[in-house]
């Protein structure tokens, strides 16, 4: 998924502390890589494989000065991980361009192996935010340097609306002196401009997630709209562009399961979403017929907010049954089925006494390959409990996601070509109520009505951007041929 935050402060200031800091509060979107690139007449550059708190010491910080800087952290998608691929990517051609990206190239390999080497231009890396910032420059060379920059890096913009496609939100900086972000024609990763107000100026920031304003005292300004670029040049108000019209998609999942509760996505705010979820999905339970539980436990951390509500709405108790040791990876990086199991019941282990005797309602954000929630139930049922019952806040999830998010593939997912019971057969639940789609949707929607349609691609097989299908044909068939 990627996180990343791009910071234009005052001149003379060295903004990369704010900007670590900034980029802990968004680890969550991506623990495999980190990096910042600063600029203050010349680019400064550290980014390494690992989590942000173990990449940067303070002789890094000294060394990333300048007022403009910009961070990411990394989720890997495409490629193996390598250092070399780890963000910010940065050029000196046609000027000095930096770059951070969160999403997913759907034509990333013709992109590679095609388009660019057709252009004299051999991509180095296995990381698709390469290619937009080489399309971005091709489009800024394009450019005569008497028009305004604003106008110019709105014709790079377009450049590299032309050539990528997919879902991907950018920030990036200049060695102008100007920060600039843009957001994919579908608008599928969210991307937020903020600001902080001080007596000897503004100072602007472009993130991936609001949480990251929140921890540095930058308030929200606005989203980027879905092909829309915005241009921060110093002592200027920002410069918005329109570069592409069309139907704005966000992701769903970003509310269901990836972002923190306390960002605000699109206007909507993550916690009040998984609030509702939590609503519907009780009043889902009750008309399902669902037999009546004794308390509600949530699988933390993603269905904490959701498990609360639906408890209210139930008139159940919450209780947190199960304790997280928030020192394990993620599980899903396990490379077999065994060693996943084994590694969820390491990072969940259940206070018996919520379980004994007991019916319990677990709620989990999503059910993707069945793992964590089949482990879940047996870890429930040896704490002592008489009945496990399973709810999801969202639908059954049957399709891979071609935007960045790494889910599984088609024949991964438990509840792909299985009926509801079938599923609650293979995770072993008395009872599985899965939130239904047209819920789901609306919960979203009520959070901002100007939002018409989702990205629903992982629960519906149907996305929002022509070639994904394609996409993720070439993908699995790479990934099959990379098995044999
Ligand atoms: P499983 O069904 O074993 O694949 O695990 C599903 C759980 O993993 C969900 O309840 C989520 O909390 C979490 N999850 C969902 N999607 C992802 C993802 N793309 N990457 C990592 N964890 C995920």
């Amino acid at each position: 998924m990627c996180g990343f935050l791009g910071l234009a402060g005052l001149p003379g200031q060295d903004v990369s502390p704010e900007l670590y800091e900034g980029l802990i509060a968004l680890q969550h979107r991506g623990q495999d890589a980190a990096g910042i690139l600063s600029f203050d007449g010349m680019f400064h550059l550290r980014k390494q494989n690992g989590m942000v708190r173990d990449i940067f010491r303070s002789r890094d910080m000294q060394r990333l000065r300048g007022s403009l800087a910009i961070g990411h952290v990394r989720y890997p998608t495409v490629g193996v991980g390598a250092e070399e691929d780890a963000q910010p990517f940065y050029m000196n051609f046609p000027f000095g361009i930096g770059m951070a990206h969160n999403g997913n190239l759907t034509n990333w390999i013709d992109l590679k192996s095609k388009q660019f080497p057709e252009d004299n231009i051999p991509l180095e890396s296995s990381c698709d935010v390469e290619a937009i910032l080489y399309a971005f420059a091709q489009g800024l060379q394009r450019t005569v340097k008497s028009e305004p920059l604003a106008q110019r890096i709105g014709v790079a913009v377009a450049a590299a609306f032309h050539r990528a496609k997919g879902a991907y939100s950018v920030c990036g900086i200049l060695s102008e002196g100007v920060m600039f972000g843009f957001r994919d024609p579908s608008g599928i990763k969210p991307c937020i401009l903020g600001k902080r107000v001080e007596e000897a100026g503004t100072s602007w920031a472009i993130a991936s997630e609001s949480v990251a304003f929140d921890v540095i005292g930058y308030e929200r300004v606005r989203d980027l709209k879905n092909g829309e670029a915005v241009i921060i040049q110093p002592g200027e108000e920002p410069i918005f562009l329109q570069v592409v019209e069309g139907l704005h998609t966000p992701c769903i999942f970003e509310l269901v399961y990836f972002s923190r509760p306390d960002s605000f996505l699109d206007k909507v705010s993550v916690y009040k979403t998984r609030r509702r979820f939590g609503e519907s999905l009780a009043e889902q339970w009750i008309a399902s017929g669902a037999p009546k539980a004794d308390v509600v436990i949530p699988i933390p951390d993603s269905a904490r907010d959701a498990a609360l509500s639906m408890a209210e709405a139930l008139n159940l108790p919450y209780r947190e049954g199960f304790i997280k040791n928030r020192y394990i990876g993620r599980t899903f990086i396990m490379p077999n089925q065994e060693e996943r199991q084994r590694s969820i019941r390491r990072k969940l282990n259940p206070i018996p006494l919520e379980f004994e005797g007991k019916n319990v309602l677990l709620v989990d954000d999503s059910i993707v390959r069945g793992n964590t929630s089949r482990k879940i139930i047996e870890i429930a049922r040896k704490a002592g409990a008489a009945k496990v019952y399973f709810a999801s806040t969202s639908p059954p999830l049957t399709s891979p996601c071609p935007y960045g998010i790494d889910m599984a593939t088609e024949k991964d997912f438990v509840a792909r070509g299985k009926t509801i019971d079938e599923v609650r057969d293979d995770i072993g639940a008395d009872h599985l109520v899965y939130l239904e789609l047209e819920r789901m949707i609306s919960c979203g929607k009520a959070g901002n009505s100007e939002i018409k349609e989702f990205c629903t691609g992982c629960f519906t097989g149907e996305y929002p951007t022509p070639d994904a299908k394609e996409h993720l044909k070439a993908l699995s068939a790479e990934r099959s041929s990379a098995r044999n």
